[in-house]
């Protein structure tokens, strides 16, 4: 895999897909870019300028249908926000910021530090000034630490640590504070983190990009085909989906694909490991060996899995159990 931690752009798509809860708006309308959204529910903001063409019902990430606006880009950025943004205060004696990519492919935390170490650290030291925090701590991966190393000493109450804490707020959020801070606008953007097997890309975009335009843009569907599922967020709990006709909203931070190889079962070293953690007593390797036997499915009580992931990540030959158990509960439910 190619890892590529400098952070690309696709800013200007001709289209942009804004979700709300019903339509509000007459075909054709001019909206503005920062205008707030009338009945919003993922994006509160135009991030363009524009026309509204038509609208239109896509899957969503929670896998629901979802009424869209597409608005065609007119290029022009013209800005109607007047709104002032202010900080958010909070009562916090410490604040902990987590910059631990969980898995091993992902890259977003780790990009933002290598990209963005001085200006994250600005940010932190501004909110525990603000908030009259006095010690923060940022938990991230031994490997990072290089980006950091080199400004941290001018702040002599943040620490790094590779330990893992609860309650911690994620790095994305303290770079959308810079952000807003800087800008003094709503967040319109975000950073995305797109893995293939050969491409680890960290790419900005306007909220409301179709990812299937992404896609296309970044030339990606040259090392994936129909074989390949397509992953938001994470392997281990995340979503997968047939289609690309995905909008990239805020609760998207990852789009992974990953082989749809039902044959990796043969990697299988019968280690027991996958059976050994299940918290339900399940046996994870017979779903992907009895993928198309719904009958003996039923009778492993597949129904049961409470889709935990822990056999995908302990099993040592890497073979995806639970996007395997996830296809395979989905046949039954349906009957296919
Ligand atoms: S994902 Fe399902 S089968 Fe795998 S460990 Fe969790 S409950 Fe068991
Ligand atoms: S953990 Fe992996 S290798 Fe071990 S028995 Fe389960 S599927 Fe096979």
């Amino acid at each position: 895999m190619i890892k590529e931690q400098a952070i690309l752009e696709y800013l200007d798509p001709k289209y942009l897909y804004v979700p709300v809860k019903f339509n509000d708006y007459k075909l054709n309308t001019n909206i503005y870019k920062l205008e707030k959204v009338k009945n919003n529910t993922n994006i509160n903001y135009f991030p363009i300028s524009g026309k509204i063409i038509k609208t239109i019902y896509l899957i969503d990430t929670k896998n629901q249908k979802q009424l869209y606006l597409v608005v065609l880009n007119n290029y022009k950025e013209i800005i109607k926000y007047q709104k002032k943004y202010e900080l958010s205060t909070t009562k916090l004696k410490y604040l902990i910021i987590n910059a631990y990519d969980l898995e091993p492919f992902i890259t977003n935390s780790s990009t933002l530090i290598k990209n963005y170490a001085q200006e994250l650290l600005e940010t932190i030291d501004y909110i525990m000034e603000k908030n009259n925090i006095k010690q923060s701590y940022i938990m991230l991966k031994d490997k990072d630490k290089k980006y950091i190393n080199n400004y941290i000493g001018t702040y002599p109450n943040i620490k790094l640590t590779t330990l893992t804490y609860k309650n911690s707020i994620s790095i994305k959020d303290i770079y959308n504070t810079y952000l807003e801070l800087k800008y003094k606008k709503p967040i319109i953007t975000k950073i995305i983190n797109i893995i293939t097997p050969k491409h680890n890309l960290n790419i900005k975009v306007k909220l409301g990009t179709l990812l299937k335009d992404l896609l296309i843009k970044f030339d990606i569907y040259k090392d994936i085909d129909q074989n390949y599922l397509l992953i938001i967020n994470s392997c281990i709990n995340g979503i997968s989906f047939k289609t690309d006709n995905i909008i990239i909203t805020e609760d998207i931070n990852n789009i992974i694909f990953i082989k749809n190889d039902f044959e990796k079962v043969s990697k299988c070293i019968k280690c027991g490991k996958c059976h050994e953690i299940c918290p339900i007593g399940l046996i994870p390797l017979y779903y992907i060996k009895y993928i198309n036997n719904l009958k003996k499915l039923k009778q492993l009580s597949i129904n049961k899995c409470i889709e935990c992931g822990l056999c995908s990540f302990v099993c040592p030959s890497k073979i995806e159990l639970l996007e395997h158990i996830k296809i395979a509960k989905e046949r039954v439910k349906n009957e296919l």
